[in-house]
Parts: C-alpha cells; sequence; structure tokens
C-alpha cells in the first residue's frame, strides 16, 4: 500500500462513519467499472457479469412512455407510486401469482433493490436474525448489516436445494425474517413446491416474516415458480413480496421496482421511502403499468433461447470437466472452480491460496471475460456466469474461458 493510500485508508477510518465503514463495495458494480475501463482503453471484453437480459424492452411499453413524455407526464407522483400504477401490479399479482391485494399493501421504488432495502429497515431492530439461504444475492447482506440485523446463513450447497429442515435448524427465538430467492441469483435453482409449503408452515407457526424476492419469476425452465404468499392467508400476511421489471422487460436501467405485503410492513417501508427518494421515476411508472398489462406469455419467446443458452454454457462446462448443477431459472451458471485455486492461479497477499476473486480477476485480465466471484454471494469456492448475453459473445467467451482453464491446469 502506498503512503496516500494508507493515508485515505486513515482518513476514511476517522471521518466516514462505522455503519458505512462495515459495508461492502457491491461486487457486480466493481466487476462492471473494471469491465468499462478495459473496454474504454480499447480492449475487446466479453461480460458474462452484469446479471440483466439482453432483449430490448417491448415496443408498446416505448410507445407509452413516449406518449406520456409528450402529455408532460412530469410531476411527482404519490410518494409510494401512482393509484394507476398500483392498480395494475394488484392485477398482475392476482393474474399470474394468485394472490389478491388492496392498494394500501402495494409500495413502488426505484428498483426491487430499494424495495429489499426498505423491507429490512421497516422490520429489523438492531440483533433480529435474518435467515439466509447460501449463496445469496450480494444485496441483502449489506442491507441486514444496515437495519442492524444479523445474518444467520443456511448453506444449500453442493445441491444449491433449499431444504425447509435446514431452514428450521437455523430458527431461534431473535429469527425475524426468512429470505427466499427462488429461482435464485446467483445459483438459478428454485424451491420445491413441498418445502416451500413448510417453510410457509414453520413461519406462520413461529410467526417469522418472510422476504420473498421473485425478480426472476418469468425465466424458469420446468415448473413454474410459487409465491410462497399463494400458500394461504396466515403465510400471505407474514409475507412481503419483491418483484421488479428491470429482468422480467429489460428495464434495468429504468429502476421500477415494488413489493407487496401486510399494510403495516408497506407503511413502514414508505415511510423510509418518502425520506430518501420520494416517488420512483413518473415515466418509469407509465412504462411499468404497460409492462404489467402486457401478456406475460410475451416472454415465452425469449424464454426459449434462454433454455438454448443455458443448455450450451452447462455442455460447455462439463465438457471442460467442471461439475455443473443444472440450474431450474434464472439465468446463471454458479460452479466451483477451486481446484484451479493455489498454486495455479496467483493469489494475492490478502489470500495466498487463491481465492473465486483471484480467478475472475486473472480471467478478466488474461482472456478479457468477465463473470463474478463466488465470494460475493456468500460462496469462495465458486465463480457465476450470466448467459444473458448474445450467442456470438457466448460462443466466443465460453472457448476463451476453455483456453484459460488449459493455460492454467
Ligand atoms: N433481487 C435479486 C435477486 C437480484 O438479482 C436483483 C438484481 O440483480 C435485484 C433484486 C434488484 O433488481 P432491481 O433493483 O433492478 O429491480
Amino acid at each position: 500500500m502506498s503512503v496516500h493510500a494508507l493515508l485515505f485508508f486513515c482518513y476514511n477510518i476517522f471521518m466516514i462513519s462505522k455503519r458505512v465503514l462495515k459495508i461492502k463495495d457491491s461486487a457486480p458494480l466493481s466487476i462492471n467499472n473494471r469491465v468499462l475501463e478495459l473496454k474504454n482503453s480499447g480492449r475487446r471484453i466479453i461480460s458474462f457479469g452484469i446479471g440483466e437480459p439482453n432483449f430490448d424492452v417491448p415496443e408498446e411499453i416505448k410507445t407509452a412512455v413516449i406518449r406520456a413524455v409528450e402529455e408532460n407526464y412530469s410531476r411527482y407522483t404519490a410518494s409510494d407510486g401512482s393509484a394507476e400504477l398500483k392498480r395494475a401490479i394488484i392485477k398482475k399479482f392476482s393474474r399470474d401469482n394468485g394472490i389478491e391485494y388492496g392498494e394500501k399493501n402495494i409500495i413502488a421504488s426505484t428498483g426491487g433493490k430499494q424495495c429489499v432495502f426498505q423491507a429490512f429497515q421497516a422490520l429489523l431492530n438492531s440483533g433480529d436474525e435474518v435467515i439466509l439461504p447460501s449463496p445469496y444475492w450480494c444485496g441483502y447482506t449489506e442491507d441486514i448489516k444496515l437495519a442492524g440485523g444479523i445474518i444467520v446463513p443456511v448453506e444449500t450447497a453442493p445441491s444449491f436445494r433449499l431444504r425447509a429442515e435446514d431452514v428450521a435448524r437455523a430458527v431461534t427465538p431473535k429469527t425475524k425474517i426468512i429470505v427466499l430467492n427462488s429461482p435464485s441469483n446467483p445459483t438459478g435453482m428454485m424451491i420445491a413446491e413441498g418445502e416451500l409449503q413448510k417453510i410457509a408452515e414453520l413461519a406462520v407457526s413461529k410467526n417469522i416474516y418472510v422476504l420473498s424476492d421473485e425478480v426472476y419469476e418469468y425465466f424458469y425452465y420446468g415448473a413454474r415458480p410459487i409465491s410462497i404468499a399463494s400458500l394461504g392467508e396466515g403465510i400471505k400476511n407474514l409475507t412481503i413480496t419483491i418483484n421488479s421489471v428491470s429482468k422480467s422487460f429489460g428495464m434495468t436501467g429504468w429502476r421500477l421496482g415494488y413489493a407487496a405485503g401486510p399494510e403495516d410492513v408497506i407503511a413502514g417501508m414508505k415511510k423510509v421511502q418518502d425520506q430518501v427518494t420520494s416517488n420512483p421515476c413518473g415515466l418509469s411508472q407509465k412504462g411499468a403499468i404497460t409492462a404489467m398489462e402486457m401478456n406475460p406469455g410475451w416472454i415465452t419467446s425469449h424464454l426459449s433461447e434462454f433454455k438454448k443458452k443455458k443448455d450450451f454454457v452447462v455442455g460447455a462446462l462439463r465438457e471442460m470437466n467442471i461439475s455443473v448443477e443444472e440450474p431450474d431459472g434464472a439465468f446463471y451458471v454458479f460452479f466451483d472452480v477451486s481446484k484451479y485455486f493455489g498454486d495455479k492461479i496467483a493469489g494475492s497477499i490478502r489470500s495466498p491460496q487463491g481465492s473465486s476473486t483471484d480467478f475472475c480477476k486473472e480471467l478478466l485480465e488474461d482472456a478479457g471475460v468477465a463473470i463474478m466471484p463466488g465470494v460475493a454471494f456468500g460462496n469462495d469456492n465458486c465463480v457465476r456466469v450470466s448467459y444473458a448475453c448474445s450467442w456470438e459473445d457466448l460462443r466466443e467467451g465460453m472457448g476463451k474461458f476453455s483456453d484459460f482453464l488449459s493455460k492454467i491446469r
């Protein structure tokens, strides 16, 4: 570390709040920033890192927003989303998930990410425990810490399939929330219906809230995902369902997410939102209304393509002698590369034995392929590949990945 870096580090320690110092940088955004740097320097980089679909926003959504701009739809809306958007969200939950809500059960926010943050803020007191199936999406951990919660990971490796009995074993009198994410980022696994039913019974019997993150609900390759809140009135009254138009409609940059849940929890989330951002972007709300009203069948055409890409990546990895669990959904494959660690991958000073971060850094710098280190998701043996990209990138990138492995073997 240079003297300048050391001084900067010390300055941070004394000036920046302990609350902020204890949270980590967002790993996907850090990788993406490095990808942009390399691209700006003129290098060809193939990115399997960031989790966003490569299809275009449907024309009817674009048209609705252009019309809204022309009609000067430019003012603040209700802070938790316009009544028109809430009605569209209510209809969507009824049509797709079999859950009936009223307007007071709904909030629209700046991405599903903000909904997750606010749900933890609304529910957690310092020392409350949150059961978090691992590997997990990297956003949850830092949000839980910021809200004063204690993370209780429940390991799902090597199958990455969550079992209700493991969740039950992790419950203590301090358990406040169980987090579910099915299909999962980063593993692509879904929670089996029987396990979901048992988790619902457990939550109801112990009066534990469930945060059910369903942002990948339309990306599945077999049985359709089930919303835990649809399994009965008891569990519905304890569940905060998070969703968003980011992944489903290719609208990641529009930043529009929503949550449904018990009135008092949603009111708590709104209280936080009112102080932090007020309403999510009005134009994005207009786009989201059209998205909600679209026939969800439109995604089917993309799904068959995603399935082909998933099969391609899984097949290519198996040919490289990498053991892979077949994902049920989302657009990620998560797999163990630890056999390449140690003296095969040059370790940094902080992890002389090698790590998923070292592996990903070398792959990016050497082969120009960006993937995500598993440590960001709670498993330092694994890495995540997002296959939501073009066939050209996928073929070239997997080829480069294979060459890289041959080189370091
Ligand atoms: N939940 C999961 C599991 C995710 O993977 C993401 C984004 O990657 C989000 C929530 C947040 O999505 P957004 O804020 O774009 O709606």
